[in-house]
């Protein structure tokens, strides 16, 4: 599969996955009830302020309140509470504490305190404070809060809706399956990259798991779950949800640091990656050790450091792109979905869009999107990395064949031919062949044409051996010939083919070969085979040249 492809799958993955959690259903379930915020006075109490007071006001956003104690008034609850099973549902704030009154028809009221550790005990999947209203068979008519120590960064009473237990439990149900989901994703990339890291070693590997685990981290603490688990104020999860947000956007860092070449982060865009990690650190530890004191302006820095982070990303990005790096287009594809949202949700700290539900938990649905591409890219680079191997594996037997041949004749030389030559149980027949009179060839024609003479005679050698057989140039115009079974004519046939061979410049070239059957097992074996062939050969020379001598027999020890 070529990049082009390859990407062509991502983008068909990528969209799939954007546009499926988009149409998931969310955690603002129920009726949306109207509420208006008046400042707590000393000494004012829940009766009075349950009637719509003339120091209601109805319309000024939440926020513009600033933070202290507040009465924040629902005056019309829906059809339904009071009578049947009703609950009361808002997103967690930070507040010290809370006071829920309901007024019913018949003038009666109830009440419930909560203190911050029994917020955290109220909290549904998707952080929502809940209360269940009490039903009694009379209407509920009205809801008032009394909010205490709120900071109002988000708001006072944030989208207060009536739901039923159905449509309470559903959203718990729909956002179980949510989170779970990336639960198991982000533990199944965990145990995936650290394993491919023990072969990869790619340092980015870690510092993306280690992300992954803060990233999951901070699902937990922001959907509310870790409450579930572990009896924690909701005030120190919400401390937590800013130490785990930062930490996972020092690691993101970390990523990328090692992500793309070394020449990308060289230089100033290196110590800038540390001041970003260093602002990112000390806001999110400023806000989980100092707020609720300053909690607003440690809001808005903490929101800040994530604009100097987008920025940075923006610069990397840009910086990568210039430098050509080869990593940029797969960062660019599994991040940019990560990146957008972050972007959206820093704009929101800033007041440029509303927080909703679905951008609350769009890092999620954007980081399960570029986990998928993440692992997608991982097995793209091992690919890559098996394309390596392959070529490398291929130089590598071209330079053996290389340092095993020898280059004139492209047979094998005599290191090559005795590596293979030596071992083995059979009986093998050696056929040493020595060109007669070479050297008046090379004195008449010249070292060039003698050269051809040798190319031309190898190749006849070549063809004329069973193809088992080991042909090598063992000497300046000495070939040797291993066959792998004990063929007695094959030294004969051998001298009939190079007799038959037609030489160039019409040179009418022979050779004497000497023969003998051995069993080569050990050098010792070789060196007796190679001197009894020699001395068959030597006697071929004296004969007459031009033809084959066999070994006499070995007289038996
Ligand atoms: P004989 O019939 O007794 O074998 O005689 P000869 O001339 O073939 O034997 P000798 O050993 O006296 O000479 C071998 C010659 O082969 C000497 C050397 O110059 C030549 N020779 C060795 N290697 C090469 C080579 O790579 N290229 C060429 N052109 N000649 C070579
Ligand atoms: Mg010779
Ligand atoms: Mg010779």
């Amino acid at each position: 599969m070529g990049p082009r492809r390859f990407l062509k799958l991502l983008v068909a993955v990528w969209l799939a996955l954007a546009v499926s959690p988009a149409t998931a259903q969310n955690a603002e379930v129920g009726a949306r009830v109207a509420v208006c915020v008046a400042p707590a006075r000393a000494g004012e109490g829940a009766r009075e302020m349950l009637a719509l007071h003339p120091r209601y006001d109805c319309a000024t956003r939440q926020q513009r309140f600033g933070a202290g104690d507040f009465f924040v008034l629902a005056p019309r609850l829906p059809q339904g509470a009071g009578t049947e099973p009703r609950r009361l549902r808002s997103a967690s704030l930070w507040q010290r504490r809370s006071t829920l009154t309901i007024l019913y028809a018949d003038g009666a009221t109830v009440s419930r305190v909560r203190d911050d550790r029994a917020a955290a005990r109220s909290l549904q999947l998707g952080a929502m404070f809940e209360d269940p209203i009490p039903v009694r068979g009379v209407p509920a008519l009205a809801a008032l809060w009394k909010v205490e120590g709120a900071t109002n960064i988000r708001g006072i009473v944030a989208d207060p809706r009536v739901a039923t237990p159905e449509q309470a439990v559903r959203s718990n149900l729909l956002l179980g399956t949510l989170y779970a989901a990336f639960g198991g994703l982000s533990l199944a990339l965990v145990v995936y990259n650290l394993s491919l890291f023990v072969v990869l070693r790619h340092r980015f590997q870690l510092a993306y798991c280690a992300m992954l685990v803060a990233m999951a981290g901070y699902a937990a603490s922001s959907s509310g779950a870790v409450t579930w688990w572990i009896d924690i104020a909701n005030t120190d999860r919400i401390r937590l949800n800013y130490l785990l947000l930062a930490t996972t956007g020092i690691l993101a860092v970390a990523f990328a640091r090692w992500f793309f070449e070394p020449r990308v982060f060289r230089g100033a865009t290196g110590r800038v990656a540390v001041a970003v990690c260093a602002l990112l650190g000390t806001a999110g530890i400023a806000f989980a050790l100092l707020a609720p004191w300053q909690a607003r302006l440690l809001d808005a820095l903490y929101g800040g450091s994530f604009l100097v982070l987008m920025a940075f990303t923006a610069a990397v990005m840009w910086r990568a792109w210039r430098l050509r790096s080869n990593h940029l287009w797969i960062f660019t594809l599994a991040w940019a979905a990560p990146i957008a949202f972050a972007a959206v949700r820093v704009a929101s700290v800033f007041g440029f869009v509303q927080l909703s539900f679905l951008l609350d938990n769009s890092t999620l649905a954007s980081m399960t999107v570029e986990a998928l591409m993440s692992a997608i890219a991982i097995s793209y680079r091992i690919r890559l990395l098996m394309h390596e191997r392959d070529a490398a594996m291929a130089g590598e037997a071209a330079a053996r064949a290389l340092a095993d041949t020898d280059p004139l004749t492209g047979l094998l030389n005599r290191r090559a031919f005795l590596r293979e030559a030596i071992g083995g149980r059979e009986r093998r027949r050696l056929v040493l062949a020595d060109i007669d009179h070479f050297k008046r060839i090379n004195d008449t024609l010249g070292h060039d044409r003698g050269d051809e003479v040798l190319r031309r005679f190898a190749r006849a050698l070549r063809a004329a051996a069973p193809a088992p057989a080991l042909v090598a140039r063992i000497g300046g115009e000495e070939f040797a010939i291993l066959a792998p079974d004990d063929d007695h004519a094959m030294a004969q046939e051998v001298l009939d083919a190079v007799r038959a061979t037609r030489m160039p410049y019409d040179l009418t070239v022979t050779a004497s070969l000497g023969s003998e059957a051995a069993v080569v097992a050990s050098e010792s074996d070789w060196a007796r085979l190679y001197r009894r062939a020699d001395q068959a050969l030597l006697e071929a020379k004296q004969a007459g040249r031009d033809r084959v001598r066999w070994a006499t027999p070995a007289l038996a020890a």
